[in-house]
């Protein structure tokens, strides 16, 4: 996806890091082992899942085009294979920006099927401002599924399930059965305020239901790989959702009042929160009028 110039220091702020766009060379792409052949890896940008083995290497985001190289490299130590498949969390530039340099490296690229309508149409994610341009044919997920579908590689069956109208319209979970590994994506954002894209379809409640549901379904010891932030527990999960949910209520309960923005940001719902959630992509009181601005829709 190119990026027009005013979106240079939104992107940069999305990655929760410094980093411009025309920086990336400072980026290290990390490796986090997880399972016998799951990974974790980070750089800037949505945080990637790997699984690698006998079938092929399946990939789970793609940061920024900038990036790719650095990503295979890192995938290449751990497998001689290229990627054969990479889904999409969801549509946002920091998890579908190398797309096109994979997608023309012959990866099949998978998403949930809002994923590629966002994709393939100029975009607007109106809290930040920010316009984003049509993407070309060869970084379109090329497989799409409604609700979910299931890759039976590198030996475990990995589910991919919608997470309806969460942080967008088009939010996949991927599960990892057999290493006990999730992917949350987007819908998880740990140890910073997360950015719920009101303008792509998503909202408090949907992200709050596919908290729940992992929540159910997680052990103790399932890795958990949010959208940003470093790897969670089941735990820091449960942190996250009380969290979101004490702070959404205070906000939606003086929505209800019919109280303005200004005076909601002033009573400082988040408060009690903000030493350990507040120093990320989104400030306290940025995070307030997100969620204002959520719930008041
Ligand atoms: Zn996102």
């Amino acid at each position: 996806m190119r990026i027009h110039l005013p979106v240079i220091v939104a992107a940069a702020l999305f990655a929760a890091a410094s980093y411009a766009q025309d920086d990336m060379s400072k980026v290290e792409i990390k490796t986090e082992k997880l399972a016998d052949n799951v990974y974790m890896m980070t750089g800037a940008g949505g945080n990637l899942g790997v699984s690698v083995g006998e079938d092929g290497v399946f990939l789970i985001d793609s940061q920024f085009a900038a990036l790719t190289p650095k990503i295979q490299a890192a995938i290449s130590a751990l497998s001689p294979k290229p990627v054969r498949f990479m889904l999409n969390t969801h549509w946002h530039f920091d998890h579908t920006g190398g797309n096109e340099n994979l997608g023309k490296a012959g990866a099949v690229i998978i998403a949930q099927e809002n994923v590629r309508k966002r994709l393939s149409t100029d975009g607007f994610i109106a809290f930040l401002g920010m316009k984003t341009q049509a993407s070309p044919a060869i970084a379109l997920p090329i497989v799409t599924f409604t609700r979910d579908a299931t890759f039976h590689l590198n030996g475990e069956d990995i589910r991919a399930t919608y997470a309806p109208a969460a942080h967008t319209d088009g939010d996949t979970v991927v599960h990892f059965p057999k290493s006990n590994v999730t992917h949350m994506g987007d819908t998880f954002f740990n140890g910073l305020y997360p950015f719920i894209d009101t303008s792509s379809g998503g909202s408090v409640a949907g992200v709050l239901a596919a908290v729940d549901r992992e929540l159910k379904t997680a052990g103790d010891n399932t890795k958990i790989i949010p959208g940003h932030g470093p790897l969670a527990t089941k735990a820091d999960l449960k942190a996250y959702r009380d969290m979101l949910a004490a702070v959404s209520s205070r906000v939606a309960a003086q929505v209800k009042q019919g109280k303005k923005l200004e005076e909601v940001v002033k009573s400082k719902p988040s408060a009690q929160y903000d030493a350990k959630w507040g120093k990320g992509f989104l400030a306290p009181d940025k995070f307030v009028e997100m969620l204002y601005g959520n719930l008041k829709k």
